[in-house]
């Protein structure tokens, strides 16, 4: 019986690195993945040192979990030494052989980085429509600028950009000096959509190489100055627009957004793999739409609270919190006035800036995964 690829991937996927609690193909450990048409299973793993305290125990996780994979007749695991931030192997196929892997997409963007002056570029994705990421993209860089950061807001979702009605910018015509484009100052951010300079029909009818111009232009020729932090909306699901991002931006990470049902768990895994795939982190998951809130007080489980909770455990992936289904939350939208969600409902407000601070503890936690990453060195052993 054929070994499946994506059994393999799975069952390594519920590998953990001892230490950081978070498993190997998100900290894009594995080097390597080759299987033999007998069954046998063959996997690089990247540690920071051969003798690190962590190999013996990561050894036998993976033989477990790949031994209890349908068709595998054995496992061997070589380790290297020194950790990479190239594209993990899980999805390129075999090693190639006496080349160097390619670059990820983040590897280019890091080496031409065209915003030098903005810390943080946070994208926030979700596997499909209207499970409230822009919702969230706004809120999280309300809150983010309400905690003292200087915060820009780019509305990349480009096919069907909200940000103009939420932010209440619809009716603003938007100011350019020179080649540069002024982002709006409202509610404590900067922000800029696609919205704001096209018709709205126009929008929708992107083909893929003018998303990409369409994308890079917002993005580079945005005045944003100096920002702790950059939120990228991005469309939903995994097309064109990711890709390009991966590959024009360096990216702290992402955050998907995503709600507790089944069906919209499955999408969200999806968005989580995408990134992974273009070597951007997974910041966390948040659960959008948690529940809903009677006038009774009582909390209604309409979708299956905790679901988006669940899938971040199994991805290994950090948790950011659940955010209500609110009618303040849609109003505010509506009415293009985030701020009151913070000012008007104590409670609301409480929720998601919940989120921000765990989404600024993940942001926090990279910073030092980068400071410690050891130049790579490939020993093999
Ligand atoms: P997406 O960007 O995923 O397509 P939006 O952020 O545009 O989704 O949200 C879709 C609709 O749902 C909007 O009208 C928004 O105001 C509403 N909405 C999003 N999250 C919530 C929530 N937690 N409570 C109430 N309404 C919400």
């Amino acid at each position: 019986m054929p070994v499946s690829r994506d059994d393999v991937l799975s069952a390594l996927q519920r590998v953990h690195d001892p230490e950081l609690h978070r498993d190997l193909l998100s900290l894009n450990r594995l080097s390597h993945l080759d299987i033999g048409d007998d069954g046998r299973v063959s996997v690089g793993i990247r540690l920071e040192s051969l003798n690190s305290p962590v190999k013996q125990r990561v050894r036998e996780d993976i033989q477990q979990q790949l031994g209890a994979v349908a068709g595998v007749t054995g496992v061997e695991i070589e380790f290297a030494s020194g950790l990479s931030t190239t594209q993990p192997a899980g999805g390129s196929g075999k090693k190639p052989q006496g080349k160097p892997e390619p670059a990820a997409p983040q590897e280019q963007a890091r080496a031409s980085n065209p915003l030098p002056d903005i810390k943080h570029i946070i994208a926030v994705g979700a596997g499909k429509g209207g499970v409230g990421k822009s919702t969230i993209a706004v809120n999280l860089a309300v809150a983010l600028a309400r905690e003292g950061q200087k915060v820009g807001l780019l509305d990349g979702d480009i096919y069907g950009p909200s940000l103009p009605t939420m932010l209440g910018t619809e009716s603003i015509p938007p100011k350019a000096v020179g080649q540069m484009i002024i982002p709006y100052n409202v509610h404590g951010i900067k922000a800029m959509s696609v919205g704001s300079l096209v018709e709205e029909d126009q929008a929708l009818i992107w083909r893929g190489p003018m998303a990409h111009g369409a994308f890079r232009q917002l993005a580079t020729q945005t005045s944003w100055g100096e920002l702790d932090t950059l939120v990228i909306d991005l469309p939903p699901g995994t097309g064109d627009v990711p890709l390009t991002l991966a590959q024009l931006l360096p990216l702290t990470g992402a955050v998907v957004v995503c709600t507790p049902q089944k069906v919209a768990q499955d999408d969200a895994r999806r968005a989580v793999s995408m990134f992974r795939q273009l070597g951007i982190d997974v910041l966390g998951l948040v659960e959008n739409m948690s529940y809903f809130i009677g006038d009774d007080g009582k909390e209604y489980d309409i979708f299956g609270r905790g679901g988006a909770q669940m899938l971040a455990q199994q991805m290994g992936v950090p948790f950011l919190g659940t955010v209500p289904i609110n009618t303040a939350l849609r109003r505010n939208a509506d009415a293009g006035d985030p701020t009151a969600n913070f000012t008007a409902d104590d409670q609301l407000g409480a929720e998601l800036t919940g989120v921000a601070r765990a989404l600024v503890q993940q942001v926090r936690a990279h910073e030092l995964d980068e400071r410690f990453t050891p130049p790579t060195v490939n020993v093999h052993g």
